[in-house]
């Protein structure tokens, strides 16, 4: 087996044991890197000089905690001391961050290798990683399929073995669609379980950060250093952070699990559903109660995250105006009106654009109550669906996606379409709570297939406890 290939937990062992170093893990990794990147393009830049003196680093120091010398990938959404951050957007071209996002100084001061950039979606608008400024990444398992998004550079490098692990941001689906769409694990955690200090904003009261990676051990081990309260993020409470890799084991004899009916209803292929509906009854065959739920505010999740979603974007995108933040361009127009046009206009892409106008004529006087205030009203209504729930389950089961990947380019000239890939993860990003998308099954053209295990809030621990 390559070193590449070996789990965090894995390689954290034969580090320890000085079976191999970091180097040479690292080595390995920027090894598969090279081969396999030219055609997934997962990777937007490549920091080898900068993992391999991290790497040496921890070679002379010593090993100390379960991700001391471990490679990873970073998606483009971070600010990392050191490396360029983009957002995959041209607005933010060249520019690089003076200082580490809260979860990445902790990634650091643990010691993890960073191996580079991972393509994404601009500012994560998008479920394929096809709208990125630096081209679209390719699927894994099919190169001619999305890798999902928006996310996807950091699933397609976990999954095709370029790094051990990855982190990523998921606002309505984007950690958990691409990990079910390219077979490896991700998970979201809890609203404000992890710092947003550092992060480019997309929807501020959605935006959550979680890891990828090939096993719910190695999630466990990557949450645990990554969560905790920080007092640059007031929306992270001080709520402890669990030994989630030791609670692991638990017995799920017992456990209650609700299947909500509209998870597996009209607009979710049949495969899909029985290949995750097996999983979960093999979780019955481990003692496990199932019964099912409902949910019948799903149907409207994604029209209240289409609303809510825009309009926090188009603030937040607000402050690239090339002169704060933003392109500086030579042309600089008549007046400032004109230059903010011209900034605006050629730096954002044809996505962000559609939903900046969204996002504003929803916020706009006249509109706000029908739109804005409404969906917030309906976006409650949905937290209390999933409240009652929770009064009889433990954890929740159902798909990730309605379908596998699909065909690069099939959904781009359709916005709704695209926007249905995220119809099941949605719910659970409106109402905070931790979902982790685990690896269940193959459809019958090869293409994996991913189980959702959604939790109550803070609840990481036996999400990950049922994914394992
Ligand atoms: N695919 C969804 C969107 O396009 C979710 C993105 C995300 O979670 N960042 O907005």
């Amino acid at each position: 087996m390559n070193l590449n290939e070996l789990t965090i937990r894995e390689a954290h062992d034969g580090l320890k044991a000085k079976k191999f170093s970091s180097e040479e893990l690292t080595n390995a990794c920027l090894r598969r890197i090279s081969e396999r990147n030219p055609t997934l393009n997962a990777f937007i830049e490549v920091t080898s000089d900068i993992a391999l003196a991290q790497a040496k680093k921890v070679d002379k120091e010593g090993v100390k905690g379960m991700l001391s010398g471990i490679p990873i990938g970073i998606k483009d959404i971070f600010c990392v001391k050191g490396m360029k951050t983009t957002g995959a957007s041209k607005i933010l071209d060249g520019f690089s961050s003076p200082y580490d996002a809260t979860v990445v100084g902790k990634l650091r001061s643990a010691g993890a290798v960073f191996l580079g950039r991972t393509n994404m979606d601009e500012f994560a608008c998008g479920a394929s990683t096809e709208h990125s400024c630096y081209g679209v990444t390719k699927n894994p398992k099919d190169s001619e399929r999305v890798p999902g998004g928006s996310s996807g550079g950091s699933a397609a490098a976990v999954a095709d073995n370029m790094c051990l692990a990855a982190i990523g941001t998921d606002t309505g689906g984007s950690i958990r669609q691409p990990a079910s769409f390219c077979g490896c694990y991700g998970l979201k955690p809890t609203y404000g379980r992890v710092s947003r200090y550092g992060v480019l904003a997309m929807a501020s009261s959605w935006d959550t950060i979680g890891p990828f990676a090939r096993s719910a051990e190695d999630i466990a081990i990557m949450l645990e250093v990554m969560a905790g309260c920080d007092s640059r993020d007031s929306t992270t409470p001080d709520v402890a952070v669990p030994d989630y890799a030791g609670a692991l084991h638990q017995d799920i004899k017992g456990l209650k699990i609700g299947i909500p009916k509209e998870y597996f209803g009209e607009g979710v292929e049949e495969e899909t559903k029985n290949i995750v509906m097996q999983a979960i009854k093999g979780l019955e065959k481990k003692g496990a109660i199932l019964k099912e739920v409902s949910l019948p505010m799903t149907k409207y999740a994604i029209a209240v995250y289409y609303i809510s979603m825009p309009a926090e974007l188009s603030a937040n995108l607000a402050r690239y105006d090339g002169v704060r933040f933003g392109l500086n361009i030579d042309d600089k127009g008549d007046d400032l009106n004109e230059y903010y046009e011209k900034v605006r206009g050629s730096g954002f892409g044809d996505e962000i654009k559609r939903r900046i106008m969204i996002g504003t004529y929803v916020l706009s006087a006249g509109y706000y109550d029908a739109y804005y205030k409404k969906a917030q009203k309906v976006r409650t209504l949905i937290i209390k669906d999933f409240g009652k729930v929770f009064d009889e389950v433990d954890v929740l089961c159902a798909p990730v996606s309605p379908f596998p990947a699909f065909k690069l380019g099939e959904n781009l000239d359709d916005p709704l379409k695209m926007y249905m890939a995220d119809a099941l993860t949605i719910p659970a990003s409106a109402a905070g709570l931790p979902a982790l998308s685990v690896p269940c099954g193959v459809s019958a053209a090869g293409l994996p297939i991913g189980l959702q295990v959604i939790g109550r809030q803070f609840e990481e621990g036996r999400v990950l406890g049922v994914g394992f």
